[in-house]
């Protein structure tokens, strides 16, 4: 049976990437070793590394006077290395979810942090908007798409001191004006490649203007300075993302999948407003493109478990919402084609007429 894959990550990736990393697996650039066995210090490599990262800055039109880095550690390192690198007394944070709330107890490791606001007492289903970014904070952290919770924002905040972002989750589904940004940084396994490598994209004046000393491996001068190299870098993720983002140049580049991206939401976010049993959590201006999270409504409550249960005999994976918020989500990542969206709305509307 075909398989419609929902999973919120590591998740769904193109045909295109997983085989040309199977063939990768057996025979690296016509080199007769497999990219699982080769230096990356090899030519073959050295040309992988340099293409994925000028087609990052491509994708992104990222402005001179900013590096394309490829680290190991998930974006959960980030939480620490942003506050190590950046946070010289203060730092600004926005509290929209679990990741959001992880950032924020790294960067308390490093200075004062100020929470601007929190959407916590309401669970998360929305993102605060009245809130003042303080002058002199060092950097406003925030977090474009709250994964967990299925909000999202899908615009550059307007901001007195530089922006960080944890684009995890939604990097490369719309333009971003990057040259607001002292750093992005985004974990390889929601829309890019396998776990194991993170996308981050600092600005070098940023950079070396905290006083403190920083661990080799934490301080992005380090890598920066050797284009990723200082020491070996995820290797396979790596060949992978640049399978993904040539993939994304051949579709059109980001304004292309962000359209492709809005298309996918709108059917299943209408398939859930239309419906009398299913209802949407995030409030709808904040609705993410990218996770969608619904539940029963409250009568239809004790058919939560018949419903994943019929979804996933009609082929549909990962559809169990975070144990957090209950119920389903839906994660409709570039790589996955509309038609699992028409399959996931077929089967909802059937389980509705059944029961
Ligand atoms: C998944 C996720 C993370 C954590 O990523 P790891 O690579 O597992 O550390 C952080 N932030 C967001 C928004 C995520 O979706």
């Amino acid at each position: 049976m075909k398989k419609h894959n929902f999973y919120a990550g590591p998740s769904i990736l193109s045909q295109y990437t997983i085989k040309n990393t199977a063939d990768a697996v057996l025979n690296f650039a016509d080199t007769g070793l497999s990219i699982l066995e080769v230096s990356h210090r090899s030519k073959e490599f050295q040309a992988v590394i340099d293409e994925a990262n000028a087609l990052v800055k491509e994708l992104l039109e990222i402005p001179a006077g900013y590096e394309v880095l490829f680290l190991g550690g998930g974006a959960s390192l980030q939480f620490a290395m942003v506050p190590f690198n950046f946070l010289k007394t203060k730092a600004a944070y926005i509290d929209t979810g679990v990741w959001a709330n992880k950032a924020i107890k790294e960067a308390k490791l490093f200075g004062d942090v100020e929470v601007v606001a929190s959407s916590k007492e309401a669970n998360y289903t929305f993102i605060p908007k009245d809130y003042v970014i303080p002058a002199d904070a060092d950097y406003f952290h925030y977090t474009t798409n709250n994964t967990i919770y299925g909000t999202e924002t899908r615009k550059d905040p307007d901001s007195p001191v530089p922006l960080v972002a944890d684009m995890s989750s939604d990097i490369f589904s719309r333009p971003v004006d990057v040259s607001k940004y002292d750093c992005i940084y985004a974990g390889a396994q929601k829309n890019l490649a396998p776990a194991g490598v993170t996308i981050v994209i600092v600005k070098e004046d940023a950079l070396g203007k905290v006083d403190r000393p920083i661990p080799t491996m934490l301080n992005y001068q380090t890598h920066t300075s050797k284009g990723s190299m200082f020491n070996t870098p995820p290797v396979l993720p790596i060949f992978s993302a640049l399978q993904t983002l040539r993939y994304y140049k051949q579709l059109g580049g980001v304004k292309e999948l962000e359209k492709m991206d809005i298309e996918k939401a709108n059917v299943l976010y209408d398939a859930i407003d239309s419906s009398k049993m299913f209802v949407g959590t995030a409030a709808a201006e904040d609705r993410s493109i990218m996770n969608v999270c619904f539940v029963m409504k409250p009568e239809y409550a004790e058919l939560e478990k018949a419903f994943v249960e019929f979804a996933t005999s009609q082929g549909m994976v990962g559809i169990k919402g975070h144990r957090s918020v209950g119920g389903f989500r839906a994660s409709l990542y570039n790589a996955l084609p509309l038609d699992s969206v028409k399959a996931l709305v077929a089967c909802m509307k059937e389980f509705e007429a059944k029961h």
